[in-house]
Formats: C-alpha cells, structure tokens, sequence
C-alpha cells in the first residue's frame, strides 16, 4: 500500500468494488480500495442476489439494465465465476390497478430502450414458473434480463477485473479518520496514512460514520430484511428449467430457484430500524436471530403462492440489514460543501444497482457530470433537513414498509410531512388547502371547496381534477392567489456579481429593474437550470428556481464560485404570493403604493403592498397577466390577507401548484425534471432561444456552438394534443409513428382546461416534428392517438401575459 493515491475507495462491498472498477476502467489507475476485514463483509455477503430491470424510476430502469448487462463482462474480464442464472423474471399483478399499472411500465420500459419484456396472462406465467399458484393474479410482466448471481462472487469480480485494469485493494486495513486539506485528504487508517485529492464513501452499513470522518450527515439507515431458503422441491428438482425470478407484489415477497430448493424474500409493513448511527464496528458476518411476528403475514401469502413450499423444510432463515435513503435511491455524487469527499452509498439494491452506480461515479470523478440524469441518485438532491434522525427514520421506514405497495402519482405519503410551512399555512388549510411536498416544505396542490372532499388515488385523471379547472378559469378569466414559498431564491452581490452571472449564465443578463429567463449550462452544453434572473438595480441579483433543487443548484454555484461575489439562498427567509389573472394589475394597484400601470412584462422593483415590504416581479408562469410578490416569512401571513381583501370584490380564487402546471402546459412552457433535465441540451429543448450568442464566452459556450453548428439534435421538444381519454400522459410514455416505429416520448402531460384537450410536451424525431403529424402514444397502457400542434395552444402570441 502506498503513502500517495489519486482516490482512496472505502469500503469493499459490491459498490466500492464497482467504483473501482470504473475508475480503473475510465483510465484512472492511481486508485486503491481498502476493506475493513474482507472483500464483501458488509450486507454484500448475505445478498439474495436477485436482479431485475423493474423499477418505477425509468432513471433506475435504465441503471439497473446497465448493471446486468455488465456482470457476464466482468466475469469474463476477471475470470472470476459470478454464478450468473439468467433465469428471465416475471412480476405479478393481483388487483385491477396493479395490471393497469404494470401494463403502463411495459410501454415505458420501451420508451427506456428496455425491449426484452412481455406481458402474459396468468396461464403463460405459469407454465414459465410452473410451482406458482395463479390464484388472483391477474396479469404478468416477463422480463428476459433477470436472475440471479452469486454475491461475493460478483464482488470478487468487480474488484479482480479493477485490479487487472491497474487499480490496488486492500483487505484488513480500516479507515479510523479523515482529515481534510487543503488539496484533498488525509485517510487515516490503522496500517499509515495515505495522502489522495478524492475519497469515496462506499463503507455501506457503515456510511454512517465514514459520513460523520468528514463531518457529513449523511440520510441514511439500515434496515432489516428477511429471506429463507427451503430444502430441495421435488417439482424443481425435477424442472427441466430454471424457475424464474417472481415478483409477487401483492404477495410481499420475491423467489427465486436455490439449488434444487427456491429462496424467497419478504418485505412487510412492519420496518425496522438497525445501527441507524451505523452499524457497530465489530459486527462482521452475524445474521440477527429471524422475526418471524414481523412477517407472518407475508410469509402466509407467499406459501400461498407457492404451495409446494409448505411440503418441505427450511434450511435457511436470513435476517440481514442494508441500508435505504428516505427515496429508496442512492446516494451519490459530490457532497455539497466537501471537496474530493464522494458518495456512493444507501444503495439498497447493490447486485442490481452497483454497476451503474460505480459508472455514473466513475464518469462524475474524471469527466466532471456523468453521462446521463443522475439527479434521482445524487447526494444533492436532499437538503440539511434530511439529516434529521426522525426524518430519516420515517422515510426510510416508510420506503421499506411501502416496497412493494402500489404508488399513485396523485398520492400523498405522511412520512416526514409537515416539516417545514410557509406562514400561511394554517389559514390557507383552513381555506381548504390540500397540500403537497417539495423537499422539506409543503406546497398548495388546490383548494378543496367543501371539507370532506375525498381524492381518490388513480393512474388516470382524478377526481380533483373538476376542482382544478376551476382554479384555472380563474387564472384564465378572473383573479388567482398562488402561495409561491415554493420557489427557490439566491440573492447575488459583490463587485464581480456581474461578471460572475455573466460567466455562468448562457443568456444575456436583464438590464436594471428587469427579469429574464435565464439558462444554466454545464462545461459539456447540458442543461444546468431553467432559472430566472432578477436585477434589481441596486447591484443586487435574484436567481429563481425550483425550490427541491435549491441544494444541488447551490452546489453548482459554490463549485463555479469567484473572488468578489457573494451568493446567498434565502429559501428560508423568503416566500411570497402570485397574483395572478386579468384582474391582477388593478387589485394590485389598489393596495401598491406605487402606480404599477407602467410595469411592463418581466418588470421588477421593490413595492410596498399595504404594510408589507415587497420585492414584485411582473412574471408569468401560467401564461397570463401575473406578479410575483416575495415577501419576508414573517409578512406572509399579512401579505395574504391584504390580496385576499383586495381582491374580494372580484372573486378572488386561491390556487394551487396543479393549476399552475395545468395552465403551463397550454402555453407550451417547459419545468424542470420533466422537459428539462441534466442530459438534454438547449437544442433538444429549444432553450437556445435564450442563449446570447455573442457573449464573449459563458460555461458551455464552445460546446453549444457546437451543437448549433452541428447536425442537429436526434430528438426535439414538440406539444402533443391527445384524443380523448380518461388519463392523461405523465412522463416517459413512447410515442410511435402511424408506421408503427418508436419516434420519442413524452416528457410531461396533463389536462389543458382552458383548451378543454389532454395535452403533452414531448421529444421526438425532428422528421416527424411538424405540426399536424399524426402519432401514437401509450397512455397508462392503452393506445391513444395524437398529433404535433403549434406550440401555447392557448394565446401563441403571448399577449394575455403581456398585456
Ligand atoms: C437479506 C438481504 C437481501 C438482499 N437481497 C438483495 C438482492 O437480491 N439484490 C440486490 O441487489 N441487493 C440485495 N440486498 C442489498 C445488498 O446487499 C446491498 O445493496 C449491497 O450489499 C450494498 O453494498 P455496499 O457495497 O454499499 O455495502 P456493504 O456490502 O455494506 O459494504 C461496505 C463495506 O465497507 C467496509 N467498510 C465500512 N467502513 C469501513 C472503513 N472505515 N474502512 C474500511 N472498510 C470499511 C465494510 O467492511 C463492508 O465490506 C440484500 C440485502 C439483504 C440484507
């Protein structure tokens, strides 16, 4: 071992493994692994070891696919036996909802590049996992690319293969500390300390405290997990296949063939807690005792399923802890705050998942942002919140006890609500206020009208959705108040502010007491952020965003940041109401102490709104008149009353965030997480209508010139107007040509009350792109025909925002 390594991994689990091997992989061979006792002595050694392409994250989907096309390949690269069975998996359904849903991930696994799936009736099914009863599944989803491996086999691998490639590791060498300095870190261990520029927290159970060696709290905590593995089955020894990996969702629990016997999994509402401080550091490769009274229930259903289990013993029970983040998703990334201290940890499904991981870490280290979206795994989409013990706790329990529970997109979970409020909440609650979250805070999804209105849970359009249309006639023809606490703001100053955002920001800066949209690059030309920038003439800027990305775009700005500027988020000082509506300018003038009749579009000042000190810019998210009034938190509560009092006399209609999104998708306006995200680029996405090209020079300038110069994008941003239908499209579903080729997929849907037409916004085919295209799409399953339309079917030329 030497003094000196360009990246110290700790942990030698399937993760930590993996990570090496990319490095080593992507040409950094100056990297060393160290492992506290042996290779895979964390949960990687008691690992089902079960993979499958199956997750409701078409960003995990696609992670996980990676991850199993890799392990014949690291198998071949080391020579080392990763007991690979490429069974093929099936996942079943057992209620009405489930199948829908099921056959709604079938298609947007197609959207993902993932092909190898089929859906079957029960009677299929069965012939393909012959010891199944059938007995209320009403459909399943055939996966080719699943299985199982062998665990510490595969970690074995991962780290011969890194070692083949240049990479070093070490067993029996625990880090006790960190130290940071001023070019990297001392890793202090018991065996000498070693000098490096990057750490990589891969210590699984142990996350924890390696967190903690660098001062980082990092949300997570182990839970525990039950699987058992029968004596041998006189029909599966006797099978001339393999039986296949099956998902039972219904059933809790998950099998796959063991030798001649099966192992099944079970996950149970009853979740509990292990080492949430991380795990003790003598504990090595002790199972816990099994509990059984935690899982009786499950365990029932799957000797249901699988009657000829009842017919033999067990031989092994393992009761074993790993570790999940509130989300269930990794961890990883640069750690805000922290130079050269990497996170690849809380991954819950390292066998599935740890190739991908190690790729996308590999590639963050040396190419500076990974290939593709990592936001769903990356360590800054949690802010200082979550290091909360009972936030963690009841997240990450909930995420365990919920595993394999159908979700709903319009559903609500209650862990870790109600953590952070604006305000006004009490009294917008009391107004009828249904509320949803956006990382710690809550956010007004509508206004109920009476108290005992019930939202039913839905893939298709909900029941709310009569509610929503409402608030959006009031947008479109009245007067709205939007409670926007849910925004992200960061104030920049100094001397070189300017030369600052001018640096970091592809558009052209706005002019003194103006707003612009402003687009955020990568060095690569990837989108970074579809921010707003506000100059409010005193030297002083606001950047404007999507509140859940308040850490990661913090990150960004530290990671950029120059002598003479100063940047500040003042997410938790800040909050404010929108006024919006044809109504808006008069009711706003009635309680402004200013003439406000000359503030143009994308206007900003400083406005007192009756005793209220407020920062008021004229913008528009839903396409209509509206102005933004940022208030102190402390003066929400009046700023709500003063508007709500003005505006009486014109029916003044308190809104929430659905309108909102309803509003803009008629106007063609695209958010962040839906139409853009990290792996697009401002030509797919029409963004590079805000870019200045004749700035000298901007972060991703050279390579956004390139682009426009290039031979332009595989796909476009297109507004899809859908036949009628009862769901409208959410994200991810293909789109196919009338010839039947997959062309694109949708980005973000929803229902246009206005225009009264289920819309979408989605990438597709520039050939195919024009306006008046026919096209198909998979909405929650079932085929619906479509066609391109010209962009903001309502008011194109923008004058109702204008105005
Ligand atoms: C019962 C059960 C069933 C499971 N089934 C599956 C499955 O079917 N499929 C699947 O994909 N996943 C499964 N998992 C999850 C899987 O085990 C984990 O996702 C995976 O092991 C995580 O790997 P890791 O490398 O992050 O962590 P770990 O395996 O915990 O590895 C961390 C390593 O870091 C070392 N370390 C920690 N601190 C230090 C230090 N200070 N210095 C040096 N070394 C240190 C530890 O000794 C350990 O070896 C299962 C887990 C359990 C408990």
């Amino acid at each position: 071992m030497k003094s000196q390594y360009r990246v110290v991994v700790i942990g030698g689990g399937v993760v930590g493994a993996s990570v090496l091997y990319h490095l080593a992989k992507m040409g950094w061979k100056d990297v060393v692994m160290l492992e506290r006792r042996r290779l895979a002595s964390g949960s990687s050694w008691h690992a089902a070891g079960g993979v499958h392409t199956l997750n409701a994250d078409p960003n995990m989907a696609a992670l996980q696919a990676y991850t199993i096309d890799l392990l014949p390949k690291i198998e071949n690269e080391s020579g080392q036996n990763v007991g690979f069975h490429m069974t093929g998996g099936l996942t079943l359904a057992g209620t009405p909802e489930r199948w829908e849903w099921l056959q709604s991930n079938y298609r947007i696994f197609q959207s993902i590049g993932i092909n190898d799936c089929e859906l079957l009736t029960p009677e299929e099914a069965k012939k393909r996992c012959p010891i199944m009863s059938v007995d209320g599944v009403l459909g399943a989803m055939w996966a080719d690319r699943e299985g199982y491996i062998d665990t510490t086999g595969t970690v074995q691998a991962y780290a011969t293969a890194a070692k083949k490639r240049g990479a070093e590791y070490y067993e029996e060498v625990k880090v006790d500390s960190l130290n940071q300095t001023s070019d990297g870190w001392i890793v202090k261990t018991e065996k000498g300390d070693i000098k490096c520029e990057h750490v990589v927290n891969a210590a699984g159970l142990w996350a924890k405290q390696v967190g903690r060696m660098a001062g980082v709290e990092l949300p997570v905590s182990p839970l525990k997990h039950h699987y058992l593995i029968t004596d041998s089955i006189p029909e599966v020894a006797s099978s001339d296949f393999e039986m296949p990996m099956t998902v039972d969702l219904e059933g809790f629990t998950y099998m796959r063939q063991d030798q001649n016997g099966v192992l099944v999994g079970i996950y149970g509402s009853d979740d509990e807690h292990w080492a949430m401080d991380g795990a003790p550091w003598d504990y090595g490769e002790e199972l816990f005792q099994e509990q059984l009274h935690r899982i009786e229930n499950e365990l029932m259903l799957g000797f249901k399923r699988y009657p000829a289990i009842e017919n033999v013993g067990i031989k092994t029970w393992v009761n074993g802890a790993f570790t999940f983040s509130p989300d269930g998703n990794p961890l990883v990334g640069p750690v805000p705050g922290k130079k050269g201290y990497w996170s690849a940890c809380a991954v819950m499904a390292g066998f599935l998942q740890g190739g991908g991981v190690g790729k996308t870490l590999a590639e963050w280290m040396i190419e500076g942002e990974p290939e593709t979206d990592a936001w769903s795994m990356d360590v800054a989409r949690y802010g200082k919140y979550a290091e909360n013990k009972r936030y963690i706790r009841e997240t990450t329990g909930q995420f365990y006890s919920r595993r394999f529970v159908m979700s709903y997109p319009n559903e609500q979970l209650p862990a870790g609500r109600q953590m952070k409020m604006a305000p006004a909440h009490d009294a917008m609650t009391q107004a009828g206020c249904r509320w949803g979250v956006s990382w710690d805070l809550e956010v007004p999804l509508y206004f109920a009208p009476y108290d005992d209105f019930e939202e039913k849970l839905t893939l298709k359009r909900s029941n709310a959705n009569k509610i929503i249309a409402e608030e959006c006639k009031a947008i479109r023809e009245g007067l709205a108040l939007l409670d926007i606490t849910g925004f992200s703001r960061f104030e920049v100053k100094g001397q070189n502010a300017k030369v600052w955002l001018d640096q970091i920001f592809a558009t052209k800066l706005p002019k003194p007491g103006r707003a612009r949209l402003a687009v955020m690059l990568s060095f690569s030309g990837k989108l970074k952020g579809d921010l707003t920038l506000l100059n409010w003439g005193n030297g002083t800027y606001w950047i404007m965003g999507s509140y859940y990305l308040r850490a990661w775009h913090m990150r960004w700005f530290n990671e950029q940041m120059q002598d003479g500027v100063s940047i500040r988020d003042l997410g938790d000082e800040i909050c404010g109401f929108a006024l919006i509506g044809p109504n808006s300018r008069s009711v706003l003038q009635r309680v402004a102490e200013e003439d406000v009749s000359d503030m143009r579009f994308m206007d900003c000042k400083k406005l007192d709104i009756g005793l209220v000190r407020s920062s008021v810019a004229r913008m528009s998210v839903t396409g209509e008149m509206g102005y933004e009034i940022n208030c102190k938190m402390g003066d929400h509560i009046a700023l709500r009353r003063i508007l709500l009092e003005a505006g009486a006399d014109q029916d003044i209609c308190e809104v929430g965030f659905k309108a909102m999104l309803s509003t803009r998708i008629e106007k063609s306006f695209g958010i962040w997480s839906a139409e853009f995200t990290q792996d697009r680029t401002p030509a797919m996405t029409a963004m590079d209508r805000w870019i200045d090209w004749n700035k000298p020079d901007f972060i991703g300038k050279a390579a956004s010139l390139a682009e426009q110069n290039g031979s332009g994008p595989e796909k476009i941003q297109v507004t899809l107007e859908i036949a009628d239908g009862d769901a409208d499209a959410s994200g991810y579903e293909p789109i196919w040509s009338e010839a039947g080729d997959m062309i694109g997929f949708v980005t973000s849907g929803a229902y246009g009350h206005t225009v009264k037409k289920s819309l979408a916004m989605a990438l597709i085919e520039p050939a195919l792109a024009s306006k008046g295209t026919n096209v198909i799409v998979h909405i929650v399953g079932v085929e619906r025909r479509a066609k391109v339309i010209a962009p903001s079917p309502y008011d194109p030329d923008g004058m109702a925002m204008r105005n």
